[in-house]
């Protein structure tokens, strides 16, 4: 953790009349939970600021909160502090540039640094433990409601894999006591995180009937429009299940390839041995040393990529 540019963020947020938390493209739990848990805590210290958290509103998640519409001159003199997002073309609302002041504070392995002030922290498991290292250091000043701590909870949980991925230590559990403390309750978190339709039910069947394997170890499947159309399921809900391929003793890498709209090709890449965030820069893509997604555009370059991650757990089994 590093105090000093944390007071510097702090000093910034104190400072600013208006604030401005933006997410990522397509964001998921630990990206919504910072900007949310953010948001509540500098309204819930100082109700007389404006604050906002601008993105995209994602159905499993709607249980956090709706995010802000603003027009474009509420940028106007604002600081704007972007969460849980590596590079600049992955923030969703690209109007993030005409604030006063850009903060980013993220734990991805850096991509681009492009803030004003720079908090990278890749040691911690998720984004929203950073907000809460922020809280923690100035408990004494900041306040947080049971909204936020809703928020950091979810987006803790979801990043971690409950608690299960490397990175979670001694501070997570630290940090989660705290959010106890500010009326965190988890009923509201665990049933609308647990919960699955018939649809998404069937079309897991079809997945995990549908899985291949290349000859050194990637477990891998090719999601096409055609198929979760059939099943009625959206692309996210089908990609949600990238972690099912995760069971094989056989494979330490598995990847979730998905065509979205206009024949775009993207990758969800997993590991549980070698380092796959380098394999990541490659196609367009990044993360962490474990987990990593990727732009291919083309199945053409979703082969070469499989092949290169074949490589990978090739040379991994043969060094163990
Ligand atoms: P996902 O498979 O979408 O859950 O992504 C796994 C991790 O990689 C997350 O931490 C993402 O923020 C990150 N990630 C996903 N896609 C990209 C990308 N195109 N460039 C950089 N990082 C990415």
């Amino acid at each position: 953790m590093d105090k000093e540019k944390l007071l510097q963020i702090y000093e910034k947020i104190e400072e600013y009349q208006k604030i401005i938390i933006s997410v990522h493209k397509r964001p998921d739990g630990d990206c919504l939970g910072s900007a949310f848990g953010l948001k509540d805590i500098i309204k819930t210290t100082w109700p007389e600021k404006e604050v906002y958290a601008v993105g995209e509103n994602v159905g499993y998640l709607s249980f956090l909160g709706p995010v802000d519409e603003i027009k474009d001159n509420v940028f106007k003199g604002a600081l704007v502090i972007s969460v849980d997002t590596a590079s600049e073309d992955r923030i969703w609302d690209q109007r993030y540039s005409t604030g006063d002041m850009l903060i980013k504070i993220d734990h991805h392995i850096p991509v681009h640094n492009f803030g004003d002030i720079d908090y990278v922290d890749t040691g911690r498991p998720s984004c929203t433990l950073i907000i809460m290292d922020l809280f923690n250091l100035f408990n004494d000043k900041l306040k947080m409601s049971d909204i936020g701590a809703k928020a950091l909870y979810t987006g803790t949980l979801t990043d971690t894999g409950r608690f299960k991925y490397t990175g979670v230590d001694g501070d997570t559990f630290r940090s989660v006591a705290t959010l106890y403390d500010n009326g965190l309750s988890t009923k509201e978190v665990y049933s609308n995180l647990d919960v699955r339709t018939d649809q998404l039910t069937k079309y897991k069947g079809y997945f995990l009937q549908h899985y291949k394997k290349t000859e050194n170890g990637v477990a891998y499947i090719n999601i096409l429009p055609r198929h979760v159309k059939k099943f009625k399921v959206s692309l996210g809900e089908a990609s949600s299940l990238v972690n099912e391929l995760g069971y094989f003793d056989d494979c330490p890498i598995w990847i979730l390839f998905a065509e979205y709209e206009g024949k775009i090709v993207r990758a969800r890449m997993r590991s549980k041995g070698p380092a796959i965030d380098k394999l990541a820069n490659k196609y367009d893509g990044g993360g962490h040393r474990l987990a990593c997604g990727a732009n291919l555009g083309t199945w053409k370059r979703a082969k070469l990529l499989l092949k290169e991650a074949d490589l990978l757990a090739k040379q991994y089994k043969e060094e163990l």
